[in-house]
């Protein structure tokens, strides 16, 4: 099955003809489609049809725009299944989490059509007579949208939905491990009655599109996700040339488990956290810090549910675990590994690729846990992305908080313990976008900020209200209707 980009509400192929393939990370013989790879000349080309759209776009109302997202999520909803099949095969999560990946589109899409009828700016008193303050919000423009793989549904419906309720056009250049989802993603939009040009997809590789799609004087705003890496080399560019960026970016994120937590609790929540989507989140568990009382008893509880887990195919509704997303995802993985083992770190499970039954054609990998970890071990400081998993030691909550905090990102965490002190003082202690308590570290709701500090990101969150500021400017209009010049701050008004 061939697929194209969408340029001005038509389906065309890359100018140079060229193509990529997308397989099935569980089973490598499965071409999943073929799509274009597209470069500079298509972004140009994406970029003309998203300009020329936003003079008319911008001057919809607000809630008329947001008529067309409500409708966006009623079709994702009706294609809900389809969606998440799709999504399993191109990328490999286990159908649960590609129906939730899907599900959170839909729940964005009727937050942000929501907005469509508040979009609140201020009113404010204005210090000479006659005169009425407000702010309003403003669209930006031409939206460059550049998503990973790892929730090809979720990330683009949170920067997409937004910024065109907001009143700007998109050009979305997705990862290209996941061209299907974002053309399923696209037809919708199309689908829901969006007009031609608003939306604008262009598949390719990083340098081939995300690069000119950054570098084009015309493209006003970038929002990314991915790696902290490619992240600094857009920031970069951007603050030469003083674009406006928003950027999400990786984790190293920890449960703390206390003396007094539910345990049973706690080894569900690490579990999931650790090794739900392959690992490949990046809100995932990547280190777990115990209390050294009961260390050994979590240890062998949590040994005992990883040895149970299930890898396989993620249609295959009994599979707990499916595979990595591609070849390198699972070279790097087992690279880290190797990094642990040399420097010191005591392997507990895993460790090995798994090629058993059915998993011989995919990129599958044993969970992985690592005990006796020290802080500053490449492990439990570098992202792994992956079913790796590093078992930290803490005596006391303030020890526990300090080995959290001690890392360069700061997304998401989460705190075990039934001791209200201890989790009032986490919640106020921890460094990172996101806490969680008696919960594991993944699992945002949309309405709510989404994203990190430290290296995580450049301070902008998605999700909730916040996304609002990524996605507009704010002017500040001034009405004088006295009928003569007055002078803020210096014209002196009489209390009589
Ligand atoms: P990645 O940085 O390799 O790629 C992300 C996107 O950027 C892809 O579409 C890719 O094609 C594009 N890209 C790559 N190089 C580029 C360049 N030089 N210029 C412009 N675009 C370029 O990341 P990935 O492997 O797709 O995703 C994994 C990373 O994403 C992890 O670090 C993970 O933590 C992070 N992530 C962060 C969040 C968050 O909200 N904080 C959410 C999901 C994933």
């Amino acid at each position: 099955m061939e697929y194209k980009n969408f340029i001005h509400g038509e389906w065309v192929g890359a100018k140079s003809k060229e193509k990529f393939e997308n397989r099935n990370p569980a089973n490598w013989d499965e071409v999943v489609g073929l799509f274009p790879r597209s470069g500079s000349e298509d972004v140009d080309e994406a970029v003309a049809s998203a300009e020329a759209a936003f003079k008319k776009w911008r001057l919809v109302p607000a809630p008329k725009r947001a008529e067309i997202i409500f409708r966006a999520g009623e079709i994702l909803r009706k294609n809900k299944e389809e969606i998440a099949r799709d999504m399993t095969r191109e990328m490999g999560k286990v159908l649960q989490e590609t129906r939730g990946d899907t599900q959170e589109g839909i729940d964005t899409a009727y937050y942000a059509a929501g907005e469509g009828r508040r979009m609140f700016g201020d009113t404010a008193p204005a210090e000479l007579p006659n005169k009425f303050a407000m702010s309003v919000r403003q669209p930006i423009g031409v939206c460059g949208i550049i998503s990973p793989w790892n929730f090809p549904m979720a990330i683009p419906t949170w920067k997409i939905f937004p910024a065109l309720v907001c009143g700007n056009s998109v050009v979305f250049k997705p990862a290209s491990d996941t061209p299907l989802t974002a053309v399923k993603f696209v037809e919708v939009l199309a689908e829901a009655g969006l007009p031609a040009g608003v939306i604008n997809l262009v598949h390719g590789t990083g340098s081939g599109v995300g690069t000119p799609l950054i570098e084009h004087p015309k493209v006003k705003l970038i929002s990314f996700t991915g790696s902290s890496a490619v992240g600094r080399q857009i920031a970069s560019f951007c603050g030469k040339t003083l674009k406006r960026v928003s950027l999400e970016l990786g984790g190293k994120n920890a449960q703390i488990v206390m003396d007094d937590a539910n345990l049973e609790l706690a080894v569900e929540g690490a579990l999931w956290g650790a090794f739900g989507t392959t690992g490949q989140r990046c809100t995932a568990t990547s280190r777990i810090i115990l209390h050294e009382k009961i260390k050994d008893r979590f240890l062998s509880m949590f040994l005992e549910r990883v040895g149970k887990l299930k890898l396989g195919n993620g249609l295959d509704s009994s599979v707990d675990v499916g595979p990595l997303v591609n070849k390198a995802q699972r070279e790097q993985i087992h690279s880290y590994v190797e990094i642990g083992k040399k420097d010191g770190a005591k392997l507990v499970a895993g460790g090995r690729a798994y090629e058993e039954g059915d998993c011989k054609k995919g990129w599958f990998y044993e969970p992985t846990v690592f005990d006796e970890v020290l802080p500053k071990m490449r492990i439990a400081q570098e992202e792994i992305f992956g079913p790796v998993v590093s078992v930290l030691k803490a005596g006391n909550l303030s020890q526990a908080i300090e080995l959290l905090n001690d890392s360069s990102y700061g997304l998401s965490s989460s705190i075990y313990t039934n001791n209200v002190n201890s989790a009032f003082a986490a919640i106020r202690d921890i460094e990172a976008g996101i806490t969680y308590v008696n919960g594991p570290t993944i699992g945002a709701e949309v309405h709510l900020p989404f994203g990190g500090v430290k290296d995580t990101g450049n301070g902008h969150r998605e999700s909730g209200p916040a996304v609002l500021d990524v996605f507009t400017e704010w002017k500040s209009v001034y009405v004088d209707f006295s009928g003569r010049l007055q002078k803020a701050q210096i014209d002196n008004v009489a209390i009589e």
